[in-house]
C-alpha cells in the first residue's frame, strides 16, 4: 500500500466525459489498496477565458478580486470529480484551499504556498476515502483568496504530497513525458526515462510545458518523487512509460549507460546588449550591472569583449526580452555614470543549451558543441557554463539547425524504427 498524489491537468479535465477516464483511472489505484489524494486543474481553456472576464471588466482590476475570479475553474472540476468517483462507487470528498487550508503569502495572482493544514486530509485518506483537491488557490493568513500563478495546480500537486509525505506524486498530463529536446525541432528526439531535479530546471524551454519550473524547485527542496505519465494511454500506472524526476542520488547503475547529455534546450526570449567602449577601470562592470540588478532584471550571459588598447573595452550581455526596454531605459539614463560610447542591443539570438549531469565527471562537452556548431558555420556570440550546462548564444535563425546538429553529436538521436 503506498499513499499516492495522482495530478490530471486541463486537457484532462475538459469535459465530463473526460473526467470519467479520470475518475476510472483514481478507482484503480484505490482498489489497489492505495491512499489517493488528487489535485485537478481547471478545464482546459476555462482559466483564461476567466482572466478574460477580470479584463473586460476593468483592465486595471484588483488583484484580490482577480484571484476569486480565476480560482473558480478548479473548485467546478474537483466538484465534477467528487461527484464521479462517488457515483462509480468510491468514496470522494473535495477539500477547497480555504478549507483544508492551503496557506499562502499574500502575493495575489503569484502567491507562494507556506503551510498546509494535513490533519483531516490525512484523516480522510487513511479512512479509504478519495481527497480531491482544485490546484491553483490557496488562502492568506487573513482567509482571501489567492492563485499561485499560471500553471500552478503542479505547484498545488507537489506541495499536497510534500505536506502528506506520499510515496508518489504522478502528474497525468497530454504528453507522455519529457524528451530530449523539443521534437517538434527533432522528430528523433526520445523520451527521457529518468530526469534529475537540477536537469529539469535547466531543460526549462523543454520541460516547462510539461510541469510548471516553480513546482520542480519545490520537488527538489521537499525530496518530493514526480512521475509524468499521459493520461491518454489506458495502462497501469506501473506499466505506463512516462518520465521520472528524481534527485541525483537515485541515478542508479543502470542509468550510468546513459548518454553524457541528457537533453538540449533552446530559448528565443533573450535579448543581447552591447556597451561599448567602456572605460577598462575597477568599478565600470559594476556600474552597467548594479541598475539593472536593483530593478530586478535578471542578466544571464555576460562577456566582456576585446580591450581597444585606449584604456576601454565592450560588455555584452543578455537579459529576458520582456526586461529589454526597460533595461536600455535604465543604461540610457546612466550613460553618464558609466562613461559608455554607445548601447546597442539585438533581439534576434537564441540560447542553445546542453545540460546533464553525466557533464560534472566528463571533459570535453563543451569542445564538442563548439566543434559541432563549427562546423555548420554556427557563430557563437557569447558562451556561460554550470556544472550540469554549458549554453551559447547564437543568431535566431539557426536555433533548429543548432538543436538538431547537437542532439545528434551528443548520440541523443532515436533508432530509427524498423519500417
Ligand atoms: N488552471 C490554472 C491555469 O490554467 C492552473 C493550472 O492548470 O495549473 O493556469
Ligand atoms: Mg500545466
Amino acid at each position: 500500500m503506498a499513499r499516492i498524489v495522482m495530478k490530471f491537468g486541463g486537457t484532462s479535465m475538459a469535459g465530463t466525459e473526460r473526467i470519467r477516464v479520470v475518475a476510472a483511472r483514481v478507482k484503480r489505484e484505490v482498489d489497489a489498496g492505495h491512499e489517493v489524494a488528487v489535485v485537478v486543474s481547471a478545464m482546459a481553456g476555462d482559466t483564461d477565458r476567466l482572466v478574460n472576464f477580470c479584463r473586460e471588466a476593468a483592465p486595471l482590476h484588483d488583484p484580490k478580486e482577480y484571484d476569486v475570479v480565476v480560482a473558480a475553474g478548479e473548485q467546478i472540476t474537483s466538484g465534477l470529480l467528487a461527484i464521479t468517483l462517488q457515483a462509480m462507487g468510491v468514496r470522494a470528498r473535495s477539500w477547497l484551499g480555504w478549507q483544508l487550508p492551503i496557506r499562502t503569502s499574500d502575493a495575489h495572482s503569484s502567491a507562494r504556498i507556506e503551510d498546509i493544514d494535513t490533519s483531516g486530509l490525512i484523516a480522510a485518506m487513511s479512512s479509504g476515502e478519495v481527497a480531491v483537491i482544485p490546484g491553483f488557490q490557496g488562502m492568506t493568513a487573513d482567509d482571501r483568496v489567492t492563485t499561485l500563478g499560471r500553471g500552478g495546480s503542479d505547484t498545488s500537486a507537489v506541495a499536497v504530497a510534500a505536506a502528506v509525505k506520499a510515496d508518489r506524486c504522478d502528474i497525468y498530463t497530454d504528453v507522455d513525458g519529457v524528451y530530449t529536446t523539443d521534437p517538434r525541432i527533432v522528430p528523433r528526439a526520445r523520451k527521457l526515462a529518468k530526469v534529475t531535479y537540477e536537469e529539469m530546471l535547466e531543460l526549462a524551454s523543454v520541460g516547462a510545458k510539461v510541469l510548471q519550473t516553480r513546482s520542480v524547485g519545490l520537488a527538489m527542496k521537499e525530496n518530493v518523487r514526480i512521475q509524468v505519465l499521459s493520461s491518454f494511454d489506458d495502462r497501469d500506472s506501473a506499466d505506463l512509460p512516462g518520465t521520472m524526476i528524481v534527485g541525483d542520488d537515485e541515478l542508479g547503475v543502470e542509468d550510468m549507460e546513459r548518454q553524457l547529455i541528457t537533453g538540449i534546450a533552446h530559448d528565443k526570449n533573450e535579448a543581447k546588449v552591447t556597451l561599448t567602449r567602456v572605460p577598462d577601470k575597477p568599478g565600470a562592470v559594476a556600474s552597467i550591472f548594479s541598475p539593472l540588478a536593483e530593478a530586478s532584471i535578471n542578466v544571464d550571459m555576460i562577456i566582456q569583449n576585446i580591450s581597444h588598447g585606449t584604456g576601454s573595452t565592450d560588455v555584452t550581455f543578455t537579459v529576458p526580452g520582456a526586461e529589454l526596454a526597460r533595461s536600455l531605459d535604465l543604461l540610457g539614463k546612466a550613460k553618464e555614470a558609466i562613461g559608455y560610447e554607445s548601447l546597442v542591443h539585438d533581439t534576434k539570438v537564441a540560447k542553445i543549451s546542453v545540460v546533464g549531469v553525466g557533464m560534472r565527471s566528463h571533459a570535453g562537452v563543451a569542445s564538442t558543441m563548439f566543434s559541432a556548431l563549427a562546423q555548420r558555420g554556427i557563430n557563437i556570440q557569447a558562451i556561460t557554463t554550470s556544472e550540469i550546462k554549458v549554453s551559447v548564444l547564437i543568431d535566431e535563425d539557426e536555433t533548429e539547425l543548432a538543436v538538431r546538429v547537437l542532439h545528434t553529436a551528443y548520440g541523443l538521436d532515436a533508432e530509427v524504427e524498423a519500417a
